[in-house]
């Protein structure tokens, strides 16, 4: 134990030791993950995820360093950094007559709170020529926990502006059920623990009683971590619109969404 405890520390050092120089030296990217409508199998948007492949650490997992990313304040850099590649990338497909469809950005609560975080979202908007609409962000459950009244002010900002936003994971977070549908969220994300465990009645009926809530209060489920058909026609039977997950695709690099998006009919 003691043993596992020095190498976890030792590897977590390394990490916080290395964010700063891996955002400078531009070690970051974006890769998508593709949001399937149930009714159509068809791609109607992604999600970005961060990678980052470091010049010292070799490749290291998002769960291992968006928290330390959190602890030291540089979750703000590389949210940020996602959404400019992001925007560059739909306004140079806008601009050369191809298709685009929204992608949904995870921002940390620590950053959602941060005083400057609207301002700061506005601004790189304002730097290109991307119909809103285009880009929705998420925030894990957990956040209404710290401020509701914040929260539920900074959604209807961003709903002002035209910025569309998910509760993710939702299902594993502390909150109160009865916060839920006086913030202003468009989709609820179903945390994938739960579609991946439906073959056991308990979470069949978990799955199903969110799904039935988020059509109650006038929010869109998306099932996330689909695997198997067997999940996929669950949830269509349980009338869930869309979701991703590896039995459709891995989150993918952009050249590889492109091509994706190119060869898509609708
Ligand atoms: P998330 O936002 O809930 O993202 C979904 C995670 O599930 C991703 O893990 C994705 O690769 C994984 N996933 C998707 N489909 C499947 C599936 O079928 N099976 C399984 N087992 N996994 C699947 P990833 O990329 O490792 O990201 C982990 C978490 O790190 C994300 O969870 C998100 O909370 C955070 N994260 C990732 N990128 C960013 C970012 O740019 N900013 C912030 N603030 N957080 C990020
Ligand atoms: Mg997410
Ligand atoms: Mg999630």
């Amino acid at each position: 134990y003691e043993e596992n405890s020095i190498n976890q520390l030792t590897e977590e050092m390394d990490i916080f030791n290395q964010l700063t120089f891996g955002i400078q030296n531009q070690e970051f990217e974006v890769y998508l993950q593709p949001k399937i409508n149930f009714e159509t199998i068809q791609v109607e948007g992604f999600e970005g995820l961060s990678r980052w492949n470091s010049s010292k650490l070799g490749f290291v997992s998002p769960i291992n360093y968006i928290p330390i990313a959190e602890q030291s304040g540089r979750i703000k850099d590389i949210d940020l950094l996602n959404l400019t590649t992001i925007l560059q990338w739909l306004q140079d497909r806008l601009d050369a007559g191809k298709k685009i469809v929204p992608v949904s950005l995870n921002i940390s609560p620590d950053h959602f709170y941060e005083p400057q975080f609207l301002d700061t979202i506005i601004r790189i908007f304002n730097q290109f020529h991307v119909p809103t609409k285009y880009i929705k962000l998420e925030v894990t459950e957990s956040i209404e926990l710290v401020d509701f009244a914040k929260a539920k002010a900074i959604l209807e900002k961003l709903n002002d502006f035209g910025i569309e936003s998910s509760i993710d994971d939702f299902g594993v977070g502390f909150s109160s059920l009865s916060y839920l549908p006086k913030l202003p969220f468009s989709e609820i994300k179903i945390d994938r623990s739960f579609v991946n465990s439906m073959d056991e009645p308990g979470m069949y009926a978990i799955v199903q009683t969110i799904i039935q809530l988020a059509h109650n209060i006038d929010m869109r489920p998306i099932a996330e971590g689909v695997e198997t058909k067997e999940q996929l026609a669950m949830l269509q039977k349980l009338g869930c619109p869309a979701g991703q997950g590896y039995y459709f695709y891995k989150p993918m690099t952009i050249i590889d969404a492109e091509k994706l998006l190119d060869q898509s009919t609708s």
